[in-house]
């Protein structure tokens, strides 16, 4: 068992039973499935929606390097630059030249994962350039010294009262603040920073093949903020953002948003296709896109498992998933959490050593039920499991163990031959560890449930 494993283990027990933190983190998420709920009836055909968007995204896989090409061409036409970054480092090389060459000191960024993978605000601050979060969760966590909790909703974690907290011992604001108010405070102070900012970095929820465009999704209005003051723009987008088509955003904006939040659209939708023109009033003068692949391309060499970069990062699959719920974000310790952060994290350059996560899932399959691309989620955490134990993930005891265990799980008279005597002593001797100390002691009856039920039977 490696060092991340014995860790998942211990955090993951003392979130389980910590029931405030369980508190907070059910009644946030109960919000967001509640207004998915609702959202689902926006669409006169969910089902159907999903599929089309699943086959896209099939398409997508199947046709990568022809249509990162065309969208590489497209960008380049209207002006932007565009950059290919294999690991955290080559992204961070770059975006530290693009930012002496446009003389930055001051960063304002949007809320982004990629950015997470390759800790980009360490790299910036070692720079002695100061970058700041302007989406709202991530300005909470980053004041909090904290990473995201959740890939659509980072400060998931804290109440009201947290960040009230919070705010008042890093600020000065009032002790009881309401949301409303903290959140004032924030749009004040973030006005001014993107107002002398030198450089904007952003994500991307899709990278438009065809136009050669950036198409970003929010509620905040950050994200036009970012992309329209400072004077340079810098996008760093993993690779499997691409779709084919602007046309295409009828669709995935929809879907991301009703699946995320239960909205119809969220607030802010922009797309980018380049720096300012000579007659634009804003925007702009300067526009990178960083193409980064940080193990994408290693999952995306492993066929069937591949069909995980088909994620539009709606983050449904982790609030439906009961592991999720019980031990939060942070116990999974990596950048990506829940059903999908399980799948993908061990190809991902920054999370290797993470194979353990696949086999925290009790495989009931709502991640696959709610997925608006239809990802098979608990399939490829099957095949992942089934992987690893290929590589050797498993012991000769456990390998063992599991043989005789299919032996006699398939065949009833081989079951029954082993009478409660020798369960139970094997339960004592060898799985009680694995029962653990909380469930009630297993115990074999004498006679078999499916003996009794034809006793019962007979009987008649
Ligand atoms: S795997 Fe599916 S449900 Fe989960 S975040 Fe990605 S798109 Fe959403």
């Amino acid at each position: 068992m490696n060092s991340r494993e014995k860790k998942f283990k211990i955090d993951s027990e003392s979130v389980s039973f910590d029931l405030k933190k369980r508190k907070t983190i059910n009644h946030n998420i109960g919000k967001y499935t509640k207004a998915v709920e609702i959202g689902k009836n926006y669409f006169s055909d969910l089902e159907k929606a999903k599929d089309t968007a699943g086959a896209i995204k099939d398409y997508v896989i199947n046709n990568l390097d022809q249509l990162l090409t065309k969208f590489e061409k497209n960008a380049k036409e209207n002006n932007m630059d565009v950059l290919w970054a294999k690991n955290a480092d080559e992204v961070i090389k770059q975006v530290l030249a693009i930012a002496k060459r446009h003389d930055t000191k001051l960063v304002v960024k949007t809320k982004s994962m990629v950015s997470e993978e390759i800790e980009l605000n360490d790299a910036l601050e070692q720079n002695k350039i100061r970058s700041l979060e302007t989406d709202l969760g991530e300005f909470i966590v980053q004041t909090a010294g904290e990473k995201p909790f959740h890939i659509l909703t980072p400060a998931m974690h804290k109440s009201k009262e947290d960040v009230a907290e919070l705010f008042h011992e890093k600020f000065g604001t009032k002790e009881d603040a309401g949301p409303e108010e903290l959140a004032h405070y924030v749009r004040n102070f973030l006005r001014e920073q993107f107002v002398s900012a030198d450089m904007g970095i952003t994500g991307a929820n899709f990278l438009l093949a065809d136009t050669g465009s950036i198409a970003l999704t929010e509620n905040e209005g950050n994200g036009l903020l970012t992309m329209s003051w400072p004077k340079t723009m810098v996008v760093i987008a993993g690779f499997e953002k691409i779709i084919p088509s602007v046309s295409d955003l009828d669709l995935f904006w929809p879907l991301v948003s009703v699946m995320g939040t239960g909205q119809n659209m969220t607030a802010y939708n922009s797309i980018i296709s380049g720096p300012k023109a000579d007659d634009d009033t804003d925007g702009p003068e300067h526009v990178y896109v960083i193409l980064f692949d940080g193990g994408r391309s290693t999952l995306f060499d492993e066929e069937e498992h591949n069909l995980a970069l088909k994620c539009i990062r709606c983050g449904a699959c982790l609030n439906y998933c009961p592991i999720y719920l019980n031990v939060g974000g942070y116990t999974y310790d990596t950048v990506y959490t829940g059903p999908i952060g399980s799948v993908i994290s061990m190809y991902l350059d920054d999370s290797k050593d993470t194979g353990h996560l696949n086999f925290a899932s009790s495989l009931c399959g709502k991640c696959t039920e709610v997925c608006p691309v239809k990802i098979p989620l608990h399939k490829l955490l099957l095949l992942n499991r089934k992987k690893l134990v290929e590589e050797g993930s498993a012991g000769f005891v456990e390998k063992a163990g599991m043989k005789y265990y299919q032996k006699y799980m398939l065949k009833r008279s081989k079951l029954e031959r082993i009478g409660a005597g020798w369960k139970n002593f094997g339960m004592k001797s060898f799985g009680k560890k694995a029962w653990g100390p909380r469930r009630a002691p297993l115990e074999f009856p004498n006679e078999s449930f499916a003996k009794r039920w034809m006793k019962k039977d007979k009987g008649k």
